[in-house]
């Protein structure tokens, strides 16, 4: 059985996180905790606003899944205390993996997952964009979120601009000209990224490929928080075999 404390345990990613780990037959919950839902019970245990509830359960690895403000000084927390880190919170800059990266050095220290999109079907979206970005240079992301979501844009699509970075053939940043500002979206690394807010929806991005005569969408949607669950699992089982620090979903997936 392996021990796992959940932050931000009542929030909507940990509630899930929380009924998914209970619900697996390796796995056990054994800490749940959200500053803003003390005294909650999730999935058979009671949330508290107390860190050290982590190590006085003996969680061996904590799942993240609070707000962009918290997440680093959770990580700082659980890496100094000995426990895993798996970390789905969104708003991690390069700056941040580099001082989880030097945290996570050493014989002795935890280990840390990092992944801005735990879905499986998001992984493939981006490895198939990082793929078409050798054939085409022309590209434009457009992610669209519930109106809830605390950043923009989402991480996803600064995880997909990354994975397309290395593989674009040549630069192309198409027509500057705007009659109103923004209306172009932002510049992330030379490739325009479009952030839709809206209720109803939940994580959804069109990667928009063009070239003369024809346009290559790569589309992905999660319509049910359920979907990340398979990836956060396969990184709570994975976490403490991976010294130092994996960012992506991808290098846990089974190779064929
Ligand atoms: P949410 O419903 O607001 O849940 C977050 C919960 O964490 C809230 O109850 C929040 O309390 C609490 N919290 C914030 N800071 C905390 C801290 N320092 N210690 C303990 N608890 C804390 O948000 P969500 O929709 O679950 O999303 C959470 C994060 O996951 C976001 O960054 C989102 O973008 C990301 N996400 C990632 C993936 C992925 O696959 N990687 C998928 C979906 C979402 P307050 O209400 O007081 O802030």
């Amino acid at each position: 059985m392996i021990r796992v404390g959940v932050l931000g345990a009542a929030g909507r990613m940990g509630r899930t996180v929380c009924e998914a780990v209970a619900a697996a037959e390796d796995l056990e919950v054994v800490a749940g905790v959200d500053r803003a839902h003390p005294g909650e019970r999730v999935a058979g245990i009671d949330v508290t606003d107390r860190f050290d509830a982590l190590t006085e359960a003996r969680a061996e690895v904590a799942v993240d899944f609070t707000h962009p403000d918290a997440v680093m000084e959770n990580v700082r927390w659980c890496l100094g205390n000995g426990v895993h880190a798996v970390v789905g919170t969104t708003g991690i800059t390069a700056p941040d993996l580099d001082e989880i990266r030097s945290l996570t050095e050493g014989d002795e220290t935890p280990n840390a997952v990092v992944a801005p999109n735990f879905a499986l079907g998001a992984v493939l979206m981006m490895r198939f964009a990082a793929e078409a970005a050798r054939y085409f240079a022309a590209v434009e992301v457009i992610e669209l979120h519930h109106d809830r979501k605390a950043d923009a844009p989402s991480g996803t699509a600064l995880g997909t601009v990354g994975a397309i970075e290395g593989e674009r053939s040549s630069a192309w940043r198409g027509p500057d000209a705007e009659t109103l500002d923004g209306v172009r979206g932002g510049d992330v690394d030379g490739v325009r990224v479009h952030s839709v807010r809206l209720p109803g929806l939940l994580a959804h991005q069109e990667v928009l490929f063009g070239a003369p005569g024809e346009v290559l969408t790569i589309r992905h949607d999660s319509t049910d928080r359920i979907s990340f669950m398979p990836g956060v699992l396969i990184a709570i089982r994975a976490v403490a075999s991976r010294p130092g620090l994996t960012v992506g979903l991808e290098p846990l997936l089974p190779t064929r």
